[in-house]
């Protein structure tokens, strides 16, 4: 068989891996996008809520106005100094807070490179200017506070009458920022880079399956090509359900009727002389016992000449099917040419000379009828035993030899050794 080249790899990876590859990274691409994208809301709400909260917190503390004496923050008679909460918030969400009493903080967790408060420190003057002066809220993303870069919510302090007295800030340095959503990031891209490969890996596999598959068909198909009609598809392509699998049963369906075409004589369905040869060639190489019958129709071209060539065909049929009940589960029926057969029982010579015995009488019984006439045949048969050392062409002329002694000495007999004339 000519052998194929090895394309077929190569186009299904091509064709798989490649999406698989191209889908992953515009997943990843997007992913990451989106990812950085919905952190940055995140952290402007987290932010936000956290000027809420601290707010809220104060306003909790007491009613009243916010005041600011001898260093001293107060919301109505209540200390905000001393309040946990902004530490609380920078400890459980790492968010840095600050109460300006006008742009000077007052009270803050941001603290110097010696771990000083930055109390008494001033706010940008841009912050200032948005959030002093026109009492709005201003979020910006990068603020430079005591040489670090934060990301920072800034809100008015009011005091009845919607007068501004301050601010109140809160913030992420930007380093944490940036670690945070790289943590997220990395954790992404590693499960898709995972998940990518999980999928790599198995389209993998199934692509090498595919192509070892294909490669067996290719096998199972040079050996019907070779003329090896004994070979059978392999198990693993049996199981196949697919296409591939349904090709496979069809080439063995194809093998099985080549070979019945070939081996198989179309008339009697028995063994063909060549077939039979074979069959015979390994019995023998095997080294088992075994024993030969050669037989011949007594007078059947006086069958064709009385009834037609349709009743011999007919009688050819019948002895044919006791022939194959003859060697049923014992051995095999060859036609060896015209009214000619040979038989192999895997058998002690004995036990086949009593069944040759038995098929001369079911033969010589049986009964037919052509052209409203009754008539019958007989068979001689020569019988010999594989004696070890002689090859199997002996065999078969001392069978033949036995056969015709038996022809030449009234028929309708079996001959089981030899004979001087
Ligand atoms: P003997 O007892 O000596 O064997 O006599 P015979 O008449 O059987 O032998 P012979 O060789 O003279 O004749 C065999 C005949 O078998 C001749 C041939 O036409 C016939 N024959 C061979 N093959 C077939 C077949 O397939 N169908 C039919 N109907 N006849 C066949
Ligand atoms: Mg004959
Ligand atoms: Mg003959």
């Amino acid at each position: 068989m000519v052998k194929a080249k090895k394309g077929i790899r190569r186009q299904l990876l091509l064709v798989v891996l490649l999406p698989i590859i191209l889908l992953g990274i515009i997943i990843d691409c997007v992913g990451i996008a989106l990812i950085s994208e919905l952190y940055s809301d995140n952290i402007y709400h987290q932010l936000k809520v956290s000027t809420d909260v601290l707010l809220s917190g104060m306003d909790l503390m007491e009613s009243g106005d916010y005041s600011f004496t001898d260093g001293v923050l107060k919301k109505g008679n209540a200390n905000i100094i001393g309040s946990e909460m902004f530490y609380s918030i920078k400890e459980k969400d790492d968010i840095d807070s600050t109460v300006f009493w006008g742009d000077t903080r007052v009270l803050t967790t941001l603290e110097d490179d010696t771990g000083r408060y930055l109390v008494s420190t001033k706010a940008d003057p841009v912050i200032a200017e948005n959030v002093l002066e026109n009492g709005s809220d201003f979020y910006i993303k990068d603020i430079i506070i005591n040489q670090k870069h934060y990301i920072g919510y800034y809100r008015p302090l009011l005091n009845s009458g919607s007068s501004v007295v301050g601010m109140i800030f809160a913030g992420k340095e930007k380093n944490s920022f940036y670690h945070e959503i790289f943590r997220i990031l990395l954790w992404f891209t590693l499960f898709s880079v995972a998940a990518i490969a999980a999928a790599g890996y198995v389209c993998l596999r199934y692509c090498y399956k595919l192509e070892n598959d294909i490669d067996l068909l290719g096998g199972f198909l040079g050996n019907i090509e070779d003329g090896n009609l004994d070979s059978d598809l392999d198990e693993n392509l049996k199981k196949r359900n697919d296409e591939i699998g349904e090709i496979g049963k069809q080439v063995s369906k194809m093998r099985d009727e080549l070979k019945r075409l070939i081996e198989v004589d179309p008339l009697t369905l028995l063994n063909n002389r060549r077939s039979g040869m074979k069959k015979l060639e390994k019995l023998h190489a095997s080294g088992s016992d075994y024993t030969i019958v050669m037989c011949d129709i007594d007078f059947f071209k006086k069958i064709n000449d009385n009834f037609g060539h349709s009743a011999g065909d007919e009688v050819l049929t019948a002895v044919s099917k006791m022939m194959l009940e003859s060697v049923e589960g014992c051995g095999f029926a060859n036609r060896w040419g015209g009214e000619e057969f040979l038989l192999v029982y895997a058998l002690p010579f004995e036990k086949a000379l009593e069944k040759t015995e038995k098929l001369k009488e079911t033969v010589q019984s049986r009964r037919f009828s052509f052209s409203g006439k009754e008539t019958s045949v007989t068979m001689t048969f020569g019988v010999k035993e594989n004696s070890f050392g002689d090859s199997i062409e002996e065999h078969i002329r001392i069978a033949d030899k036995r056969l015709y002694y038996g022809k030449r000495n009234g028929r309708n007999c079996v001959i089981s050794e030899d004979h001087e004339q």
